[in-house]
């Protein structure tokens, strides 16, 4: 890709971004710079709120049936350029392609789900509510809502909120990350084709500035946020003070139990898939691994043997498994970690620091690393890392591992791999977390589901995309009709 700037899309035109701020896009497997971005104000970010505002009232009158074909429109049109979104993604964000392909996926499939947007927002109706008097319950639009997402998933995440803010007859403002925002610059040319009335969809590049203004304006009715915990609580409080309705999902520390009686192999495979899939850099991936009662020993030799064949390299080389961190800052992070695991007493039976990736010299590598021996009381247990970092904890029993995940300030997800389903169900009535699985390495709800945790990993009440999603993007007015 040669160097870009990044624009703004507002009101149906491309548009530059005048801030005087800006940031690089660096390529996290080369430390090449890609691009630029420059970051919007307040006052541009207003222009797009107020496109938003304007093409609400036609936007919202337009029937269910025609936004739904917009939807198996631009369904047709991401199919279609699939192979340019997952190079975009796989470039700005390190991760691989076989990654990039999975996250691309999961992201048409919500514009799927929205096609059916006609059923989906039907309401309710009752006649005779009293003698003569007849009840409907409409789900309506309720105006401009904006998203405002994290670097991990630069396609993905963003299409969690605008097919289904768009469907129900919402407006819609992005914010993406500053970090990663070439794939939504193709994601936004592919809207430009849909023939959208002007305003419908808006494109927002910048940073804190953009995202304030976003949560003061008074024509923003609600919000959708993705990204570190702090700035989950600060984005749920901020929206709350100004009247809006928000949707706040933020970090994770997942917990994997491994009980005695589970299926090695696939157990193995799983763990690795989930700890070290995207580097590490997934809300839902594995984190700590908790061996329970005698599997410990055969579990530890197993996944060390599959996590040193793991090929790290170059996100776009397609013999690659394992990818880049985001950045140097990441990368100093999880170094940081690994220094503090060492300092802390767990024992560090797989070091990727220091790992040469051919190419990648002045990228941000850090190869798969396992800790064994860690106590629940150690940072590296407690706080989210996000990198290829796993700590194998002992537990000596299923009661002495639920008390450790009891006491994490995240609720996410966590898994437990066993054949007993008396232990698996459990584990899914007890779990602190809403995303569950029952060996799945990954327990990612999909479209027609909805995603979000608990506890510090999320902030309000209606989740990402699946049925909730409608709630989230209508309200009901129950109309009580008499006629004389
Ligand atoms: P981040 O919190 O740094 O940034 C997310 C967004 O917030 C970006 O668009 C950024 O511009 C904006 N932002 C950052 N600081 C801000 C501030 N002070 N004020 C206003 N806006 C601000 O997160 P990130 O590093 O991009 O993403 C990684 C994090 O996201 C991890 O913690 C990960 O667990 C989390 N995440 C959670 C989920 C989930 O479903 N719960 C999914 C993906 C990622």
């Amino acid at each position: 890709m040669e160097t870009k700037i990044a624009k703004n899309y507002i009101n149906g035109e491309w548009v530059d971004v005048a801030g005087k701020e800006s940031q690089k896009v660096l390529n996290p497997s080369t430390g090449e710079i890609i691009g630029t971005v420059n970051l919007s104000t307040a006052a541009e970010t207003d222009k797009a709120i107020a496109a938003a505002k304007a093409a609400f009232p036609e936007w919202r009158a337009t029937p269910p049936v025609t936004r739904a074909r917009y939807m198996f429109k631009l369904k047709t049109l991401l199919e279609e350029r699939f192979n340019d979104l997952v190079k975009i993604c796989s470039m700005e964000a390190g991760k691989t392609l076989e990654e990039s392909r999975g996250e691309v996926r999961r992201g048409i499939e919500v514009v799927e789900v929205m096609s059916g947007i006609a059923s989906l927002m039907k309401g309710q109706a009752m006649e005779d509510i009293a003698a003569g008097l007849d009840c409907m319950a409409y789900r309506q639009p309720i105006g401009v809502f904006a998203a405002v997402c994290p670097f991990n998933f630069p396609v993905m995440v963003p299409l969690w909120f605008l097919p289904p803010a768009i469907a129900t007859g919402n407006t819609f403002v992005l914010k993406p990350s500053e970090t990663v925002p070439f794939s939504m610059q193709l994601t936004y040319e592919i809207l430009d084709e849909l023939n959208l009335p002007p305003g419908v969809v808006n494109l927002v590049n910048g940073g804190k500035d953009a995202v304030n203004a976003i949560l003061q304006s008074p024509d923003v009715n609600g919000v959708s946020f993705v990204g570190s915990t702090p700035v989950a609580k600060y984005i749920y409080s901020e929206s709350a003070k100004y009247g809006k309705r928000v949707q706040s999902l933020g970090g994770a520390k997942n917990f994997m139990l491994v009980m005695p009686d589970a299926n090695l192999a696939g157990t193995a495979n799983a763990l690795i898939g989930s700890c070290f899939g995207c580097a590490g850099q997934r809300c839902l991936a594995g984190s700590n691994v908790v061996a329970v009662g005698d599997v410990h020993d055969k579990l530890r030799d197993v996944l060390l043997e599959k996590a040193k064949a793991l090929k790290v390299g170059i996100a776009t080389d397609p013999s690659s498994q394992m990818g880049a961190l985001i950045s140097k800052k990441a990368y100093d992070r999880v170094n940081h970690y690994i220094e503090l695991g060492i300092k802390e007493g767990a024992k560090l039976i797989l070091d990727g620091r220091g790992i040469k990736v051919p190419g990648g010299e002045n990228g941000f590598f850090i190869g798969p690393t396992i800790f064994d021996d860690v106590t629940p009381d150690m940072t590296i247990a407690k706080e989210e890392i996000f990198g290829p970092v796993f700590n194998i904890l002992r537990a000596e029993d299923f009661e002495q591992a639920m008390s450790w995940i009891d006491k994490c300030p995240f609720a996410n997800a966590g898994t437990i791999f066993t054949a007993s389903g008396k232990w698996a169900r459990e584990f899914g009535y007890r779990l602190p977390a809403t995303m569950c699985g029952i060996n799945i390495g990954i327990a990612a709800p999909m479209s027609f589901f909805s995603f979000g945790g608990a506890r510090n990993s999320f902030f309000g009440d209606l989740k990402a995309h699946g049925s909730e999603s409608i709630d989230f993007y209508t309200d009901r007015k129950v109309i009580s009709a008499r006629w004389f």
